[in-house]
């Protein structure tokens, strides 16, 4: 590698121009701002005019420089980090049990409940049928204000129809 020492001069000399613009920036913005203190109205105007950081001018080569070496960087550091193995992995096993159990809950859970609405269902019928079998009993039977003959009546006719539906 022998270019990695005239790269660093480079870069260096690139730095010390950068940090002497940088340096004369803050000091006339400082100067502004003073000089706004005492003259309010013109704070505004003032500061605007000052260029950003951004828009001065570092050169290109040494951002190029700078890239390739946070690049070089990373891909150092990433060929020295171990691989991420899930299934070696703790943290990853634990959630995946964690993960694993909350989806047999849910599944219970739904079971159970289709289970219950399923009882209630069943049981609401019944009750239903009870009650409507009740009902139509206490509809056919005669009440102590009815006629005799009238109950007398109504008894042979129901026992002849039965008597003619079973011939
Ligand atoms: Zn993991």
């Amino acid at each position: 590698m022998t270019g990695t020492k005239g790269q660093e001069m480079d870069e260096a000399v690139a730095l010390k121009a950068y940090c002497k613009r940088r340096l004369k920036h803050i000091e006339q913005q400082k100067l502004l701002l003073e000089c706004d203190e005492k003259h309010q109205k013109r704070k505004r105007t003032s500061i605007k005019r000052v260029e950003s950081i951004s828009d001065q001018n570092v050169p290109v080569q040494f951002i190029c420089t700078l890239k390739l070496k946070t690049f070089r960087e990373e891909m150092k550091k990433g060929a020295e980090q171990d691989f991420h193995e899930p299934f070696r992995c703790r943290a990853c096993l634990a959630k995946q049990a964690d993960l694993a159990m909350n989806y047999f809950i849910k599944k219970k859970m739904n079971q159970l409940q289709a289970q219950l609405l399923d009882e209630r269902i069943q049981s609401h019928l019944y009750n239903k049928d009870t009650v409507c079998l009740l009902g139509e009993i206490l509809k056919d039977l005669p009440k102590p204000s009815d006629d005799p003959g009238e109950i007398w009546q109504r008894l042979l006719s129901t026992e002849r129809w039965t008597l003619h539906e079973t011939k």
